[in-house]
């Protein structure tokens, strides 16, 4: 597998001709409140979008706005013709109803891919199995084990591996541990999206030809960013946490940018 980071340079490279042959698009991030957290990826995402030379605009709207007020905003956004697509940066508020945002982007322009009705795919499952494609992986038949259930990550991811013809497990915090060591044991591939550390440790009997996707993001304890999985697992391969799926899922929103622009 190659490393992800030049993985990505050279995806960006292609990025940037096909938004160059296509003028015009214009991406917006919507931000409320300053999470830390939600800064950087939000840096970070406007920063990949000049790298490749795509147009993309920050709307900041205060901590305290009204979920009314919000959803009124997005739906300026539905209307605005000048727009090619937007998402809102996760997390929000606790006043404001995660689910009624997602549902109040119009799936035309629904960069992220979390309205139901969205053609695009959520941007870091796809950001995955587009790299895991591009590599080369051979999915037909082989076992997947998906840690963690959410409707952003390991439900479309788990998806996205039967669409491949895998033999698709997801695992949540319901599983005993006993289950647990039993499939993994077995899998070929293992995504982990928790959002806790120690999800996957070397505790834990791996097929040394395995895969390890590791998405979560969490702080360790020296305030360093650090996976759901432990570092150095005996595998063949473990993407890293930071340089890995955080990469993966900002080209993606790149190319959900770029597929809605066709429609
Ligand atoms: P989420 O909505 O909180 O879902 C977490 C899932 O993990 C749930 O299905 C939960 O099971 C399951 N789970 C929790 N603890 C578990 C355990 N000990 N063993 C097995 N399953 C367990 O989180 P999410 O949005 O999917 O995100 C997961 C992680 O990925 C977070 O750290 C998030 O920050 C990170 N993330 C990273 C990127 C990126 O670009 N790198 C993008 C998205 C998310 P139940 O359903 O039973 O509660």
């Amino acid at each position: 597998m190659q490393i992800i980071k030049e993985y990505v340079a050279a995806k960006k490279e292609k990025l940037k001709a096909a938004i160059a042959d296509k003028p015009g698009m214009r991406l917006m991030i919507v931000q409320v409140g300053h999470v830390p957290a939600s800064d950087r990826y939000v840096r970070n995402k406007m920063a990949d979008a000049a790298e490749v030379g795509l147009e993309c605009g920050l709307i900041s709207v205060p901590e305290d706005i009204s979920e009314a007020e919000l959803l009124n905003d997005l739906d300026a956004l539905n209307k605005d013709d000048s727009v090619t697509g937007y998402l809102v940066q996760l997390p929000l508020p606790k006043h404001i109803s995660e689910e009624k945002v997602k549902l109040a982007i119009a799936p035309k322009k629904d960069v992220d891919g979390f309205h139901p009705l969205s053609k695009t795919v959520p941007a870091t499952p796809l950001g995955i199995y587009n790299y895991l494609k591009d590599m080369g992986y051979d999915f037909l038949g082989k076992n997947a084990v998906v840690i963690g259930r959410s409707n952003i990550v390991g439900k479309p991811m788990a998806q996205l591996l039967l669409k491949e013809s895998m033999n698709v497990t997801v695992l949540h915090s319901k599983t005993g541990d006993a289950d647990k060591r039993n499939y993994l044991a077995n899998a070929d591939l293992i995504v982990v999206a928790t959002g806790h550390r120690h999800t996957l440790t070397a505790d834990y009997l791996l097929k040394p030809s395995a895969v390890v996707i590791d998405v979560g993001i969490n702080v360790n304890d020296d305030g360093k960013l650090c996976g759901d999985c432990d570092v150095g697992l005996p595998v063949a391969f473990q993407s890293p946490t930071p340089g890995g799926v955080g990469l993966l899922t900002r080209i993606s929103v790149i190319e959900n940018l770029i597929s809605l622009s066709k429609n």
